[in-house]
């Protein structure tokens, strides 16, 4: 490797399609000698996916024009349900509880399991709800909104693994989505967060909001499903959709401290 610049910091893009439709995508943060592991970790993931081999992988690498926002991760907690309704059920007394008004809960449920996006599939994307109206207000209902450029230093990584790995969920869902939700919350207006996954056999999901962190359910969805996305809940008093979306896809934020990880509980004890 010829001498480069060690202080630059880069984004690390991969996009993968299989079959003419999206199979997997993942990104990192990294320094000018960290890009040749990562992008090769990234392939290698690609093409290792449980769903099959990909068949394009498309991989960016970006130098950061600013330096990264520093910031701690939320805490996780695992509320245990006994199927997917229950954990619906509580997912939504938390967002409830954190500001949603209770017809908007109802709405970003319907609208997560029927697939947001045009022909009921689901979005690439976020979608963005009023959290009093649930009016919709993501621009491109097919896209919606992307959260990019975002990852973990390498001392925070390594302590979120040893932590996650004390209450058995040290992967690479949970790592991710924990990371995308810690942005999600630093930006302002977004006072909550509902997410469950479109791969059919992983049911999970969570509601992350600041006062309650990242609260994950075992069940969302029922197994089998295809749907599933994110909604951001938007407080449009203190939100400005083109900043928003700016922060959320473009503004780099490096978590540097990891929040506390919890070991599973029932609502009655966590409430
Ligand atoms: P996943 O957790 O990767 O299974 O993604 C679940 C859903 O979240 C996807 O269907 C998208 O609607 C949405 N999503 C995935 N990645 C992102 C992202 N980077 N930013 C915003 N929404 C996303």
């Amino acid at each position: 490797m010829t001498p480069c610049d060690k202080d630059l910091l880069y984004s690390i893009r991969m996009r993968a399609e299989r079959g003419g439709s999206h199979l997997s995508g993942a990104e990192r943060i990294g320094s000018a000698l960290d890009v040749e592991r990562m992008a090769a970790a990234l392939a290698r993931r690609a093409m290792t996916h449980p769903r099959g081999c990909a068949e394009s992988i498309r991989i960016t690498v970006e130098a950061l024009t600013g330096e990264p926002q520093c910031a701690r991760l939320p805490e996780l907690t695992t509320l245990t349900v006994s199927d997917y309704r229950h954990g619906r059920e509580l997912a939504g007394r938390c967002l409830e509880r954190c500001g949603v008004a209770p017809p908007v809960v109802a709405r970003a449920i319907d609208l997560l399991s029927a697939g947001a996006a045009p022909g009921g599939v689901s979005m690439r994307g976020a979608l963005l709800l009023d959290a009093t109206t649930g009016e919709r207000l993501d621009p491109d209902p097919a896209r919606g909104v992307r959260v990019s450029r975002m990852d973990l230093t390498a001392l925070a990584a390594s302590e979120l693994a040893h932590q996650l790995r004390t209450v058995g969920l040290d992967n690479p869902h949970v790592r991710e989505a924990l990371i995308l939700a810690g942005k999600v919350l630093l930006t302002p207006g977004i006072i909550a967060e509902l997410c469950w996954s479109d791969d059919p056999d992983y049911v999970a999901g969570y509601v992350a909001a600041a006062a309650i962190g990242y609260v994950r359910f075992p069940q969302l969805k029922p197994a089998g499903e295809e749907c599933g996305g994110r909604v951001f809940f938007v407080d449009r008093a203190h939100f400005e959709l083109a900043a928003a979306i700016e922060f959320l896809q473009r503004t780099p934020v490096l978590f540097d401290r990891v929040g506390l990880i919890r070991s599973p509980r029932l609502w009655e004890e966590w409430i």
